[in-house]
């Protein structure tokens, strides 16, 4: 109690210097850190260094929709602790891993069939690429290694992930670095055709067509596969136009390309289905995951593969491995044990229904701030949103974060990026704190102007 008290004060020293923070602004962060120094989270709120409660407004970094602190993932975790902590991911298994890859490949459905684990997004979409590659190789068709990502597309950073990715800032230190063999379709963004639309815009299914475009460019022959995020999340919610995702199907189908749908933040529920694929109706051949798969409490990602993939590399002698890839934490004990319990929560708790009986709230709520002065756009699909702000002249990106720090200074916690302000709030939501985060957000958007 003592301690918990001491932490909450004010005047909470912080000696911030050593840690170099990911995607983060150091020097301007640490010139004032209390406010954005997280100290405790329970259900759907954090609490700040300075004694603060902030709603969750991004449920994480798209990662804890079922709330923090839930009792179930956190006794599953106590107990794998104690049970078996670590076990060696390399020719040794144990009971946990092997029934949560076929609990998680039956959720996926559509001829998926198998899992390989990873820790991070990143490293899910890196394994995903290298195994689209390998497969061709062993199906006797080495000669298809480009990959093809999308403009605004993020995927991580990994090597393989950037390279792919679209978002310039993301690659442009690091061009030296890119694979080579990448190419990219354009994004699916057009203010003029589609602002302020709900849900998929119907413009833009033709830009699918692009692909044809590539293959004609480079060849079939010289393809491996095409990642795309079903939603680009941190791009800045950008939903798929209606149609979009079947083309890129029919195309990859076409020419013996492989589909990789990117759902690292669409998977396990975020869009009302279990995955994007299963929202918009569209079978890729491999689905990267992670986040919410542990509900955030401990790291853990992967690829879900189907079957026909996974068989092409079962050949050789038996006593030989199959495919030189994996890290020392895939299918660690304890993210299986906070994922077994995830995936519990989402049969008995019916977060799911939940998430699609709070869309319509957060579409109504979201679209309201259309019309307030610097709303450029608002976009939404399932339980995500964004509200794109115009731009201080010369000044990209300082608007948002003055939003966001007003935003903490009435208790929410939104996440921005460039001049984008992105919701995707948990789905323990109540209607009224959707109302109340968007409320906010329309008097902090005031207070910038
Ligand atoms: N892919 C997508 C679509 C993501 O949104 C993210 C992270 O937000 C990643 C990959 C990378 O995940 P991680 O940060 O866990 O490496």
């Amino acid at each position: 109690m003592k301690r918990e008290t001491a932490v909450l004060q004010p005047a909470y020293g912080i000696d911030t210097q050593a840690y170099w923070m990911p995607f983060t602004h150091n020097r301007y962060f640490k010139k004032s850190p209390g406010s954005r120094t997280l100290v405790r989270a329970e259900g759907a709120y954090y609490t700040n260094a300075d004694g603060k409660r902030l709603f969750d407004c991004l449920s994480g970094l798209w990662c804890s929709p079922l709330g923090h602190g839930h009792p179930r993932i956190a006794e599953a975790v106590a107990r794998q602790v104690k049970e078996l902590d670590y076990s060696p991911a390399f020719q040794m298994g144990h009971p946990k891993i092997f029934s949560l890859a076929g609990r998680i490949a039956a959720l996926a459905g559509a001829g998926m069939s198998h899992v390989f684990f990873g820790n991070s997004g990143s490293e899910a979409v890196d394994t995903a690429l290298k195994i689209a590659v390998a497969y061709h190789r062993v199906k006797g068709e080495a000669s298809r290694t480009r990959l093809i990502g999308r403009e605004r597309g993020y995927h991580g950073v990994g090597l393989g992930g950037i390279s792919v990715g679209g978002i310039a800032p993301n690659r442009r230190m690091f061009s030296a670095l890119m694979l080579p063999g990448v190419d990219h379709l354009p994004h699916t963004y057009n203010a003029a055709e589609m602002a302020f639309s709900r849900g998929q815009p119907k413009w833009g299914a033709h830009l699918a067509d692009e692909l044809e475009r590539l293959v004609a460019l480079h060849d079939a022959s010289t393809i491996a596969a095409v990642i795309v995020e079903p939603m680009q999340g941190s791009g800045g919610v950008i939903v798929p136009p209606a149609g979009y995702l079947e083309r890129l199907r029919a195309i990859c189908d076409r020419h013996g390309i492989l589909l990789i749908f990117d759902e690292v933040i669409t998977g396990f529920g975020r869009l009302g289905e279990m995955f994007g694929a299963q929202r918009f109706g569209v079978a890729p051949d491999m689905i990267c995951f992670a986040k919410i798969v542990t509900n955030g409490v401990i790291p853990m990602s992967g690829v879900i593969v189907k079957r026909a993939i996974h068989d092409a590399f079962m050949t050789g002698p038996d006593h030989a491995v199959e495919l030189f890839h994996g890290y020392t934490y895939s299918g660690h004990p304890v993210a299986a044990a906070a994922a077994h319990a995830t995936l519990d929560a989402f049969e008995e708790e019916k977060p799911l229904a939940r998430a699609r009986e709070l869309e319509p709230a957060l579409e109504r709520a979201v679209h309201s701030l259309k019309g307030e002065p610097g709303v450029a756009d608002i976009r939404n699909i399932g339980l995500a949103a964004a509200v794109e702000l115009e731009p201080v002249p010369d000044k990209p990106g300082l608007r948002a974060l003055k939003v966001f720090e007003r935003g903490i200074e009435e208790g929410m916690l939104y996440r921005f990026t460039g001049d984008t302000i992105a919701m995707a709030p948990p789905f323990i939501s109540s209607k009224n704190e959707i109302e109340t985060m968007i409320e906010r957000l329309r008097e902090a958007i005031r207070s910038t102007r």
